[in-house]
């Protein structure tokens, strides 16, 4: 269960290679190996926004209507209705605020409801008397949503919209839906638009991988400790946090161990200080190997490291904190072929209860455990 969780926050959590600097996704990458965390996050970022955009746009375009009236006071009545149906864009706008729908299904909702509206937009000026010659600069209204609303959704859709969108009209036209429409005419004025449309949706594409790359990297950093690599305390804590959260409503247990180096100066003394950094980097990859993912595991600070244990019994849990003291103990640093430096941890372990109202409670305690552990003579729990 907890392996899960933790899993699922994967992009926040320092790990193996959590501190690789790997490149944000190339346009290549983002039109054909769409990533599914990337396409969810860049649809959150925008949900909003697109949204918004959605909501103004649809209670701006029956206003349209005005314009009918001036160019064909006659033939606006037979409009007012489809001015109307762009409506039902809000509802679109209505998901896109829900937290119900996945990216995949919004994707694939914006630019169907788009291509809908301008096939209403099509038949609009095919009712107006003089519609295809005054209305020919409605179809740029496609293009400005091609590049705003499609910010949200995965780049090769929002290009695929664009080239749909640019054809629509033609596709209807050849399909005799609407007689008179100008393919020349229309062509001049909006194949130059379409290819400045995809060169924008790129660049805007690209600045958003790269914001999403240093975002993803930040966040690392931030949650990383520097010399190990593991859970740093800041992160620690929060995910102590969540824990117990979690574990409260499952009514599960959990435990906190307190780990602190055994006489830790003598090795800062006798072999220097790059040493006992080695010292302190091979403790926490001696742990981290014994808990594997399961448990969390972060560097407190100096040579002091935490590690929260869920469910079982009490007994487990001191099993937990007996295996990993005979492991370091028994896991020399070899800092050369002929030198290993040993040393030896105390462990303090201590339960959450009912009474603790958050982890300061139980981290107090552990810790009096782990003192209690040093006066006792160390290297135990
Ligand atoms: P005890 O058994 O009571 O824990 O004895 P100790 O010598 O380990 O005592 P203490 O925990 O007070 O000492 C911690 C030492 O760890 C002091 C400090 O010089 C050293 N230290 C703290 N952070 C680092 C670090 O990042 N690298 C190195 N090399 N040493 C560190
Ligand atoms: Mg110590
Ligand atoms: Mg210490």
């Amino acid at each position: 269960m907890a392996d899960r969780r933790h899993r699922q926050e994967s992009n926040d959590a320092p790990q193996d290679g959590a501190m690789s600097q790997e490149k944000p996704p190339g346009l290549l990458q983002q039109l054909f190996f769409s990533d599914p965390e990337f396409n969810e996050k860049k649809l959150q970022d925008h949900k909003r926004f697109t949204a918004a955009l959605l909501v103004i746009t649809s209670l701006f375009l029956p206003s349209l209507w005005v314009w009918d009236y001036i160019t064909d006071p006659v033939g606006a009545m037979n409009t007012i209705g489809l001015r109307l149906l762009y409506l039902l864009i809000i509802l679109l706008a209505v998901a896109f605020w829900s937290d119900r729908f996945h990216y995949k299904q919004l994707a694939v909702a914006l630019p169907l409801t788009l291509l809908v509206s301008e096939g209403i937009f099509v038949e609009i000026l095919t009712r107006l008397g003089t519609g295809m010659t005054h209305g020919m600069g409605g179809f740029m209204y496609a293009m400005f949503l091609s590049v705003l609303a499609g910010q949200g959704i995965p780049l090769f859709i929002s290009l695929g919209f664009t080239v749909m969108a640019t054809a629509l009209p033609h596709a209807m036209a050849l399909a005799g839906l609407a007689p008179e429409f100008p393919h020349l005419r229309y062509g001049i004025l909006m194949w130059p638009a379409m290819g400045l449309t995809m060169v924008t949706q790129c660049v805007l594409a690209n600045e958003y991988a790269q914001r999403y790359q240093l975002e993803a990297r930040l966040k690392a950093l931030s949650n990383t400790d520097p010399l190990c690599g593991i859970a740093n305390r800041r992160y620690f804590t929060q995910m102590l946090e969540r824990e117990i959260q979690h574990n409260r409503r499952y009514g599960h247990r959990l435990f906190l161990l307190m780990l602190d180096i055994d006489h830790f100066k003598n090795v800062n003394d006798t072999y220097g200080h790059a040493v006992g950094d080695q010292v302190i980097r091979h403790l926490a990859s001696t742990l981290q190997k014994e808990l594997r993912s399961v448990d969390g595991l972060g560097r407190m600070g100096g040579e002091e490291f935490a590690i929260f244990v869920t469910g079982g019994e009490p007994a487990h849990a001191k099993e937990v904190a007996e295996r990993l003291r005979t492991q370091v103990e028994a896991s020399p640093t070899h800092y050369s072929p002929t030198i290993a430096v040993h040393q030896t941890v105390s462990i303090g372990l201590a339960q959450l209860t009912s009474a603790d109202i958050g982890s300061a409670d139980v981290f107090v305690r552990a810790d009096r455990a782990l003192y209690a552990a040093k006066n006792r003579g160390r290297n135990q729990v």
